[in-house]
Order: C-alpha cells, then sequence, then structure tokens
C-alpha cells in the first residue's frame, strides 16, 4: 500500500509538471502586406474591431519576417517554424535548375510538384495526422497535396479574393468549428498587398482596404460572442511582411547597363531581390561589373549573410542581389512589372513593395491573438514569423514539429491559469489515483 501511495503521488507530481497543451479550436488570419503600423495607436482609433481584438488580447509590437520578406518564403515559415534555408521555399519565384522546372507565384501547374513543398511539414498537415479537421480559404498552397495529405476543405486561392469572399469565408469558417467540423480554420486576405503595391503603404486605397477588414473582424468578434464561442475559440491574426514605397521615376536598377543580358542564362524575380543563374564562365564578369551598383549588394551563394538563414537554400541562384529600401532591379524600364489599371494593358505603375533586408522596420508585418489561451490587453515584444508555429501549435494542442522559433519570446503571451482542458485531464487522474488507494 505505501509502495503504492508513493509510486501514485509521483505519477501525479509528474503528471502536473509537464507543461499542458492547450486543445481548443483555432481559427488563423493571414493578412498579406499588412505593415505593423497599420495598426498603430493612432489609426486603431478609426479601427473598432481590431481596436476590441488589441484590448481583449495579445499585440505584438511588431513581427519580424524571415529573409527574403516575401509572400511565400513567409507563408511558409508561419506555418512550418522553419527558416527559408530549412523549408527551401526560398522566393515567390524559384527555379531548379536540375529538372528545369520553375515555381512561380499565382497558378502554375509546376508550383504544386512536391519538390518545392516537402521540405518541412506544415501545420494543417500535422494536424491531419493527427486525426484533426482544418479548413482553409483561399490560403495559399493549401490545394497542394504534401506529404500525401490535404487538409479536410479548401477553397483554393485565385488573384484575388473579393471583401465579400472574405466576409463570408470568415463567416463560414465560424460555423464549422462551431458546428464541431473544423479542429482550425484558416482564411486568407490579400487586398491590402494589393492596395500597397499599387498605390503605396499610406494611400487612401491601402487604408480602405483595411476598414474593410475591420468591418469584416467586427462582425467576427459579434458572431463568437452570439454563438458563445469565446471560452472555447482561440483567434490569431498575423501578416507576412510589410511594405514600403517605391519610386520608379527615380530609383530603378537597369540591369542591361551594366551587363549583358545574353549572358544570363535565367532570371528570377525583379524587384528588390533578384536571383541570377550566369551562362557557363560568365560567373564572375557577371558579379564584377554588378558590384559597380552602388544601389545594391551582389552575392555569390556562399557570400550571403548568414543572419538571413537563406544561403544553404538548394534553389539559391549562383548570384544574389539586394537592392537598398526603395530601390527596384529589373533589366530596364521596360520590363518592369506595370499592372493593369483600367486603362489599356499593362501600365499602372507600382508605387509598393517588399522583399528588402527583413531588419527594416518598413518590412515588419503585425501580430495579434485573442482567446481563453492568451492574456488580455498585453503589449508583447517584437517577434519573429518563425516563432508563430508554436504558439498556433500549443493553443491547438498539437506537439510542435522541430523548429527554429523561440519558446520564451512567445510563452508570456499565454494565460497564466490552468485551462479546461488541463483541469479535466487532472481531474481524471486525481480520480483514477484515488479509486487505486481504495482498492490496492
Ligand atoms: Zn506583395
Amino acid at each position: 500500500m505505501a509502495r503504492h501511495s508513493a509510486l501514485c503521488t509521483a505519477t501525479l507530481i509528474a503528471f502536473l509538471s509537464v507543461p499542458c497543451l492547450a486543445n481548443r479550436k483555432l481559427l488563423v488570419f493571414l493578412i498579406d502586406g499588412f505593415r505593423y503600423d497599420y495598426i498603430n495607436e493612432h489609426e486603431l482609433q478609426n479601427l473598432p474591431g481590431l481596436s476590441e481584438i488589441v484590448q481583449s488580447g495579445v499585440k505584438a509590437d511588431y513581427l519580424t519576417p524571415e529573409f527574403p520578406s516575401l509572400s511565400f518564403p513567409n507563408y511558409y515559415s508561419l506555418m512550418t517554424g522553419h527558416y527559408c534555408n530549412v523549408h527551401q521555399m526560398i522566393g515567390n519565384y524559384m527555379w531548379d535548375e536540375k529538372s528545369n522546372k520553375s515555381f512561380l507565384i499565382g497558378e502554375n501547374e509546376d508550383s504544386q510538384l512536391p519538390m518545392w513543398w516537402e521540405a518541412s511539414e506544415p501545420i494543417w498537415v500535422t494536424m491531419m495526422k493527427n486525426k484533426r479537421q482544418v479548413y482553409m480559404y483561399y490560403w495559399p498552397g493549401c490545394e497542394v497535396e504534401i506529404q500525401s495529405t490535404r487538409p479536410t476543405y479548401c477553397q483554393q486561392y485565385y488573384y484575388y479574393p473579393s471583401d465579400k469572399n472574405f466576409s463570408t469565408a470568415v463567416s463560414d469558417a465560424i460555423d464549422v468549428l462551431w458546428q464541431g467540423k473544423a479542429d482550425m480554420a484558416a482564411v486568407y486576405y490579400e487586398r491590402n498587398d494589393v492596395e500597397g503595391h499599387h498605390f503605396g503603404p499610406w494611400s487612401e486605397q491601402r487604408k480602405e482596404a483595411t476598414k474593410s477588414l475591420d468591418e469584416t473582424l467586427r462582425s467576427m468578434n459579434m458572431k463568437i460572442k452570439e454563438l458563445g464561442l469565446q471560452n472555447e475559440l482561440n483567434v490569431i491574426l498575423f501578416s507576412d511582411h510589410g511594405m514600403t514605397d517605391i519610386f520608379w521615376t527615380e530609383k530603378v536598377i537597369e540591369l542591361d547597363k551594366y551587363i549583358k543580358m545574353s549572358d544570363v542564362l535565367n532570371m528570377m524575380d525583379r524587384g528588390p531581390i533578384v536571383s541570377l543563374w550566369p551562362q557557363e564562365g560568365k560567373l564572375n564578369e557577371l558579379y564584377s561589373n554588378l558590384k559597380k551598383v552602388k544601389e545594391m549588394n551582389v552575392y555569390k551563394k556562399d557570400e550571403i549573410p548568414d543572419k538571413y538563414h537563406y544561403k544553404g537554400g538548394k534553389f539559391v541562384a549562383p548570384l544574389t542581389l539586394l537592392a537598398q529600401e526603395g530601390w527596384f532591379i529589373s533589366e530596364n524600364i521596360q520590363k518592369l512589372p506595370y499592372w493593369a489599371n483600367g486603362t489599356d494593358g499593362k501600365k499602372g505603375w507600382q508605387h509598393g513593395w517588399h522583399g528588402y533586408d527583413n531588419d527594416l522596420m518598413v518590412m515588419k508585418g503585425f501580430f495579434l491573438a485573442y482567446g481563453p489561451d492568451f492574456r488580455s490587453n498585453y503589449k508583447a515584444p517584437p517577434i519573429r514569423v518563425v516563432d508563430v508555429y508554436n504558439i498556433m501549435c500549443h493553443v491547438a494542442g498539437i506537439n510542435p514539429l522541430p523548429n527554429n522559433g523561440t519558446w520564451s519570446r512567445v510563452k508570456l503571451m499565454l494565460n497564466n491559469g490552468v485551462n479546461l482542458s488541463c483541469t479535466a485531464k487532472a481531474s481524471v487522474t486525481v480520480l483514477t489515483l484515488m479509486l487505486g488507494w481504495v482498492f490496492f
């Protein structure tokens, strides 16, 4: 009996000292191109939905994107907790020299090949493997079969979902969570990025997009309360990167002024960061000529600074060009990525871009979270994109895979109190132990 008591007590202590994973429903939002200061104190005064979330939950000062501060690399760092040189998604445009396959942002078929996606496992695949149900709306990549797994539901991305699509998706997401069909739902919203590119980060058009987002979030807050979900559901919102002004009238780096473009075998992307594959024997010539451009850095693969966690990536080109803030790299002015602005053809000038050094404040994104597992009205210090994965796993109640996130940077966001699912588990254990004492 004494031996049993000691054993049981030891078991109880061991059980209670293990940090308990929360296990509630989770709703996440990926708000593309939403810079951290779009919700500074001044802006929040006119954004009641977002203000309510800030007051009732956690707001990080800012969210540092992984390098490069582009969409796909950061979508995947958010969902895997891995740096780009680990998950291998190093750009919006990638080329695999060996197979001559290309990954192009948007809708090309080869972008769905496992080779781009399977170096890391995103959270939705881990959830599915754990028999949890995941609904995803317009989330780039949810249509891809990763490790033979797809989410329970995927509303496929297209360019670009309307505000009506978004508000309907949010409403549906809450319904399926409430009905018990989903354990996690994920919704993507693009308009802030689109308007930020076309008109600039502080344009009226971008502000309108933020207001529209705010209205949907306000309705969401109301719906969560109406359905009595506020103690069951955690909501996390984040972006992939920020946005800065660009100036095509004066800050374009025209590569063909420095090199012969015929010496380039392949070039991927235009803008702040460009990848070049030189023709055979042309690497050093291209390198030394491009070194003359004052407004950008040119790196051979092994020269890329370690702080970017980028150079080990298997799709990294022999030459990487990185422009200074506000500068834009292209073959020449004619090849700039103009947009169809309702005039005839693609003639609209872009006024905002991202992809620059991720230390620049204008590249920082935002992070908000609220719900039963988060502290309320709490201002958290800055976090990194790779940190988001651990917090999602924790509140969803799954064990995170090994990752590059730092737990100490996010654990302060959590409620200190023992959460309900832990209390329930502890009660069962105590009851079992008491029965053990009685019968043995
Ligand atoms: Zn963008």
